[in-house]
């Protein structure tokens, strides 16, 4: 995931105006039990720090602060290196070794990102506590999401002048659950070389106005404790089309471990036929890979493909990798973005086509814009893409045509 852009929305003047930000902070320090909790903001160069609790204990940070990005475990989390949680910094098996880790003294860690419009990380919520502290867990992160939840409502988003109070967004999230208000669209897989379609994607949308994408959505229905009910009513819901697909034609759908491992996920996906993939992303952290294994196991021998997204994002997408033998995996659209001019996202590139050689998987590029990025990527090897070049997330037959499409979502 890009942090580098300098996206700015979140300014100390107003986080320092807005006392409310403080009260949440406060809350958040006293009911994880940490030493401070604080809110920075994520600038080209740097996490920059906005707000802080009121009180701090021993942990050195102030208002103003500005922390290296390669330095931080917030950059870390959001790029999938580190969890959102960690108890034990020291026992930690990445943290450990950090230097932050030492000069500032971590002992325990938890954070949430805050999120612009489009949906993407601005800032982070975190706190931090001295020594370790067990009692961080699942419920942490669902306090932490909700607090970051108000913090963006009490500061607001650029763009969305009139946001829903969280609590209203939480509230809509159940009616959408009842009354299945949700639009299933879809973005063609091809070809590189020849552009025939070989599969496509299930993406979901809601009513803008309570949630501008899909990442919206899943993180209201986090906090409403529904998220696992969302994801599975939009796996059925796209899951109808499978019985139109033309043959050597694959739907995929997106779940989280999670939702996988929901009773009602494996029959769903087993009733598409063998048209059918999955996507898993660590968007919630896997606390049972052998169920999650056993799982996709059973899939794939049924015949439903199972693809690891978001690849080259982060530490637990490739733990995925690893532990699943995927059938396809799919490059995250950062590491695709400017990949013909930049010898960085190139190694990588070469290194996921070389993985996925000899794993035997499939290799999707995701979020290909431009000629040059197509170009690049298959001089790199890597055989079968999706993005706005080639077709924008859309109706059914557009998915399926001849393409190029360039139809909004
Ligand atoms: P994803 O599965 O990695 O989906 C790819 C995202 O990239 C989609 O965003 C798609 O619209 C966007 N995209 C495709 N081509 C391009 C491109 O060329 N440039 C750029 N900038 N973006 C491109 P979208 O639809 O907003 O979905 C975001 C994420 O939300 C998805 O990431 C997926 O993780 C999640 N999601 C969406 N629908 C569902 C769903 O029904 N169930 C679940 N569990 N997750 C979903
Ligand atoms: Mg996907
Ligand atoms: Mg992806």
């Amino acid at each position: 995931m890009s942090v580098a852009e300098d996206r700015g929305p979140l300014t100390a003047a107003r986080a320092a105006q807005e006392p409310g930000v403080r009260q949440i902070l406060d809350r958040v320090r006293e009911h994880l039990q940490m030493d401070i909790a604080f809110l920075s903001g994520l600038t080209r160069s740097a996490e920059v720090v906005l707000a802080t609790s009121t009180e701090t204990g021993p942990m050195q940070m102030a208002v103003g602060d500005e922390l290296d990005l390669d330095d931080t475990y917030c950059v870390r989390v959001l790029s999938g290196l580190l969890p959102p949680v960690i108890p034990d910094a020291r026992r930690h098996p990445e943290a450990r070794d950090l230097d932050v880790t030492h000069e500032m003294g971590i002992g325990a860690y938890a954070g949430a990102p805050l999120r612009g419009p489009d949906g993407k990380p601005v800032g982070m919520l975190c706190c931090l506590g001295q020594g370790a502290n067990p009692l961080l867990g699942e419920d942490a992160l669902r306090v932490l999401g909700l607090a970051a939840a108000l913090v963006e409502d009490h500061l607001g988003v650029p763009g969305l002048p009139h946001r829903p109070a969280v609590s209203d967004r939480v509230r809509r999230v159940r009616t959408v659950l009842e009354r299945e208000e949700i639009r299933t669209v879809f973005q063609r897989v091809e070809h590189l070389g020849s552009g025939t379609v070989v599969a496509v994607e299930a993406l979901s949308r809601f009513d803008p106005r309570w949630f501008p994408t899909p990442v919206h959505a899943f993180a209201a229905a986090q906090a409403a404790g529904c998220a696992v009910d969302l994801e599975v009513l939009a796996a059925r819901r796209a899951l109808r089309h499978a019985v139109r697909l033309p043959a050597d034609v694959r739907l995929s759908v997106n779940l989280s471990a999670d939702a996988l491992l929901d009773p009602r996920t494996e029959p769903l996906l087993l009733a598409g036929g063998g048209g059918v993939g999955v996507e898993l992303t660590e968007h919630t952290p896997v606390h049972d890979y052998g169920r999650l294994v056993a799982v996709t196991d059973r899939l794939r021998d049924a015949g439903v493909q199972v693809v690891v997204d978001d690849a080259g994002a982060g530490y637990a997408s490739l733990r995925h990798v690893l532990r699943l033998r995927p059938t396809a995996i799919k490059l995250d659209l950062d590491l695709v973005r400017g990949i013909d001019a930049d010898p960085v996202r190139q190694a990588l590139a070469r290194a996921v086509v070389d993985f996925a050689g000899s794993v035997g998987a499939w290799l999707v590029a995701e979020g290909i814009e431009t000629p040059a990025e197509r170009d690049a990527l298959l001089d790199l090897g890597v055989h079968f893409g999706q993005g706005y070049l080639l077709g924008r997330p859309g109706a059914w037959e557009d998915a399926l045509g001849d393409g190029p499409f360039h139809r909004d979502a």
